[in-house]
């Protein structure tokens, strides 16, 4: 319970300062792998047959063999919280391919490598839910595989860091004039009292808060529809949310540099962040 620094590797718990991969692992030469992170509140995993289901889709489109059982990976996350401190945490998971000669097709007979870490789950900023955040819009560069979670992210990491070059926190993307999603977000549009989403295809990762959002908007009244949504949509929205493990629901207010709706956070994400907070709640 008390090292904050105990990570998982391949069937052991060490200091994750000695913690070592081979250089030749594919993780590190392609990112040839794929991730989760899995929020935890009051000891507990938030969603987590959803996430292992996401994990488990993610190897399978790789190819990658799961190197463990449903049981077997609960048994890991549940070792990683318990030898934390902290009531709230996010659960880092990463399984690569494994170590082979550097060559691109596929290795035969390879063990994937298996990676877990904890960390203390941050408490979202007050001025985030009183003020929101702000965003710029970007192209969509990414590849055409972004359902699948994979540690390839290099797309997404030069999409944040041209929205943190732009004084903003995150990015809203387009692709052929559709709104796809932020770089480590989901983005949800409200026009006429309705949430609009982008749909759950290869354009975009469906976030384990993308079945909540909808869940949420259910138990809220608030009309919900996954369909194509045009760049104007977007631009012309009465509210704008984005959604992440982390960073749960936030309002994003400002976008390129103009106010979003009122400019202020609005009642869908109020209704919807308070009903959030209740399902929370409800899973500790
Ligand atoms: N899209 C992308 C590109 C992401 O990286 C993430 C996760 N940070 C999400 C959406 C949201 O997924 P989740 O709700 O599972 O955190």
């Amino acid at each position: 319970m008390s090292d904050p620094s105990i990570v998982h590797l391949n069937g052991e718990f060490l200091p994750a300062d000695q913690a070592r991969i081979p250089v030749l692992d594919r993780g590190f030469i392609f990112g040839d792998g794929i991730y989760e992170v899995v929020p935890v509140y009051g000891r507990r995993p938030f969603r987590w047959n959803e996430h292992h289901a996401r994990l488990v889709r993610s190897l399978a489109k790789l190819r990658i063999d799961n190197p463990m059982d449903a049981a077997g990976w609960r048994q890991l996350v549940q070792t990683l919280i318990d030898r934390h401190p902290w009531d709230d945490q996010f659960v880092y998971l990463q399984v690569t391919r494994g170590v082979a000669k550097r060559d691109h097709a596929f290795p035969k007979g390879i063990t994937p490598t298996v990676f877990g870490m904890t960390s203390p789950l941050p408490a979202i900023a007050h001025e985030h839910l009183r003020d929101g955040v702000s965003a710029v819009t970007l192209p969509d560069e990414r590849w055409l595989n972004c359902d699948i979670k994979s540690t390839s992210l290099l797309g997404n990491v030069l999409a944040r860091q041209a929205a943190v070059d732009a004084g903003a926190t995150e990015c809203v993307m387009f692709r052929d004039g559709l709104l796809t999603e932020g770089s480590s977000s989901n983005i949800w549009v409200v026009r006429h009292g309705r949430v609009l989403a982008a749909p759950k295809d290869r354009r975009i990762l469906e976030g384990i808060r993308y079945g909540l959002m909808q869940e949420l908007c259910e138990a809220c009244g608030i009309a919900f529809e996954a369909r194509p949504v045009h760049r104007t949509e977007v631009e012309q929205a009465d509210e704008l949310m984005l959604s992440s493990a982390t960073k749960e629901v936030l309002p994003i207010t400002r976008l390129d540099g103009r106010p979003v709706g009122s400019g202020a956070p609005g009642p869908v994400f109020r209704a919807l962040h308070a009903a959030y907070q209740q399902a929370k709640q409800a899973s500790t």
